[in-house]
């Protein structure tokens, strides 16, 4: 059985030197790893953006992990809904030196409603936490990077729920095809700007959020122990998701724009398992 990818890197290999990058969503499940590879990887300077109360905690408890590294940690705790609360996270990722190299808007919602149950405040919430600050947050980024003159990476965390339909997410399948679709405007209309723009479609990933999604721990250790509709028969790692992130910002990743890479253990391409049908 193939297992996940958490271990085996080569600390050696650096290619995020001197990167000032904000990371959305930072205190938690992918932008927690990604917040760590970015820092193992070189970056100078990592600035969390996440909500409320309920992540101050987290989110100074990873600040501290990444000063652990040898990473500037900068934090900034506002609403990614909430645009100006964008515009203050961009503000802080470029004070002092006006550099921001990489975003990663990676903060998302999710909830399970029936299509003929969904409300319509729902169906806005999810689409202002999900698309709308994917666009301001984006635009925020890509002002500063094209201020600045150096390029930059826009990098969006959207899920397979954007490309294929899962029951209960008319709303967030909606959101995440919406990303999909706004990183290849951007990527075509920021190219001249040495900006690339990219999204990673994660498959069922072993966070937090899936958790609440799930209810309980118990069937999370479920999920993760057999996931029989992911050919991997397994959840993916929120670290498995901070590598692509990683391989996307560095300049491994120069020539790649406009894409949506899906990283889902074959779970999308397994469109008919014939054989599993037949027995
Ligand atoms: P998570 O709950 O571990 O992390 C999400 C983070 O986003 C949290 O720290 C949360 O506080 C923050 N956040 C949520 N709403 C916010 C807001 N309005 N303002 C600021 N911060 C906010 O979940 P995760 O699985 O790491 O999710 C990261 C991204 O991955 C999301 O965009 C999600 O839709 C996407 N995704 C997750 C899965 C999965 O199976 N978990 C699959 C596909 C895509």
């Amino acid at each position: 059985m193939p297992k996940a990818a958490d271990c085996g890197r080569d600390p050696s290999v650096k290619r995020l030197e001197g990167v000032s990058a904000l990371i959305s969503g930072g205190a938690s499940g992918v932008g927690r790893a990604t917040a760590h590879r970015f820092a193992e990887e070189g970056a100078a300077r990592i600035t969390l953006f996440d909500q409320d109360a309920s992540r101050i905690a987290d989110v100074a408890d990873v600040a501290a992990e990444l000063a652990g590294i040898g990473t500037e940690p900068r934090t900034v705790v506002g609403d990614v809904a909430n645009p100006p609360d964008c515009q203050r996270a961009v503000d802080e990722a470029v004070r002092g030196d006006g550099r921001l190299d990489v975003l990663v808007s990676n903060a998302g919602a999710d909830s399970i409603h029936d299509f003929l149950e969904l409300e319509l405040d729902e169906w806005y919430r999810i689409m202002d936490i999900n698309l709308t600050a994917s666009f301001v947050l984006g635009q925020a980024a890509a002002r500063a990077m094209v201020a600045a003159g150096n390029g930059g990476t826009i990098l969006y965390t959207a899920s397979i729920s954007g490309v294929a339909a899962s029951t209960g997410d008319a709303h967030y399948g909606v959101s995440k095809a919406g990303i999909i679709s706004l990183v290849k405007t951007m990527a075509i209309e920021l190219v001249g700007h040495n900006i690339t723009v990219n999204c990673v479609s994660p498959g069922p990933l072993d966070t937090p959020m899936s958790l609440a999604l799930l209810g309980s721990e118990e069937a999370m250790q479920a999920a993760r122990e057999s996931w029989p509709i992911v050919p991997m028969n397994r959840l993916g790692s929120p670290t498995e998701i901070a590598g692509t992130y990683a391989y996307l910002a560095s300049a491994d990743g120069a020539y790649t724009t406009g894409q949506n890479i899906i990283v889902d253990g074959g779970m999308t391409t397994n469109v008919f398992p014939v054989a599993d049908e037949l027995q």
